[in-house]
């Protein structure tokens, strides 16, 4: 029987709708800053996204693009200002900065309670200890699907391909919380088939257009695909080979659709939790 695919797409758009809800009942308009660095189109096409996110939810929006020349000062002296800024709840950065830039330090001063992303050392830390507080957007977009579809990973073998700050890292710490049972693997994993065919829930992460065959899946494991790859024709895919696992799989996120969209409604929780802590 075909899997049953996770549509990513419907449920952002109802979180959406209860965010913009909660967000009403609030004393103030929630604020969220958008910095972009220079003219990479595909984040162009991030930040038109989370824009009109906001505007969804009744958020309001301000856009800083910055000619990519801009120095690592300029662009702490706007923090700065954004971090003193009262109509202003959650700042985000638009990655990747242009090479000259230091990415690492720019995050780190955002203030974390307007760290909306949840890359700065304190929300990490949080996270890591099992606090309250932000939750990274792609990796909680993935754990808000599995919800929606009655999937409890406790007790589950869930296995992670990547380990990046932004999604596997974080991924693997969720799917922990959620009491799983977690395996991360990388470019240096000996035996990925094997490791795969062991998995209940597999999360694939790795950027690498079809690095996930068929013969790889678990018979009606829960298959999520968080890869946003261009494949040879330019198509948007993901890293699993989709028409394969699809016959295998019990669940699977398709790309586009998928995860996409839940990481842009997570954003939108996370500037209206900001909102909340502010007042
Ligand atoms: P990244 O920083 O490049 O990390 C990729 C990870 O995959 C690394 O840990 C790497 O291992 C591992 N990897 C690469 N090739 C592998 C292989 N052949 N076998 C096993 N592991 C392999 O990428 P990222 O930022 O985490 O993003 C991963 C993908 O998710 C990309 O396609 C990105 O566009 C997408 N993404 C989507 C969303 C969304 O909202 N849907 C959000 C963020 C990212 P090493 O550590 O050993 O190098």
């Amino acid at each position: 029987m075909a899997a049953i695919i996770m549509d990513g797409k419907a449920l952002a758009e109802k979180v959406k709708g209860q965010v913009r809800a909660q967000a009403e009942a609030l004393a103030r308009t929630p604020g969220l800053a958008v910095i972009l660095v220079g003219d990479n189109p595909a984040s162009r096409v991030y930040v038109n996204g989370k824009k009109k996110d906001c505007a969804q939810c009744g958020f309001y929006s301000e856009e800083y693009a910055l000619p990519a020349e801009t120095s690592q000062q300029e662009l702490l002296e706007l923090i700065e200002t954004l971090n003193s800024r009262e109509d202003i709840d959650g700042i985000l950065l638009q990655l990747p900065v242009p090479e000259h830039l230091d990415e690492q330090a720019l995050l780190h001063a955002i203030r974390p309670d307007k760290d909306v992303d949840c890359f700065h050392p304190y929300n990490v830390g949080q996270l890591m200890i099992g606090e309250k507080g932000f939750l990274p957007c792609t990796p909680a977009g993935v754990m808000r699907m599995l919800q929606e579809y009655g999937i409890d990973p406790a007790g589950k073998r869930c296995v992670i391909i990547g380990r990046s700050n932004i999604v596997g890292k974080p991924q693997a710490l969720l799917m922990l919380r959620e009491n799983a049972t977690v395996t991360i693997c990388h470019s240096r994993t000996q035996g990925l088939k094997e490791e795969c065919l062991r998995a209940d829930i597999l999360v694939a992460a790795a950027g690498k257009t079809g690095l996930v065959t068929g013969d790889m899946i678990k018979p009606g494991a829960v298959v999520i695909d968080v890869a946003m790859n261009r494949n040879a024709e330019g198509k948007l895919c993901g890293d699993v080979e989709f028409a394969a696992a699809q016959e295998i799989a019990g669940y699977i996120t398709p790309v586009p659709g998928g995860v996409g969209p839940m990481t842009r409604a997570m954003l939108m929780e996370n500037t209206l939790l900001a909102a909340r802590m502010h007042g």
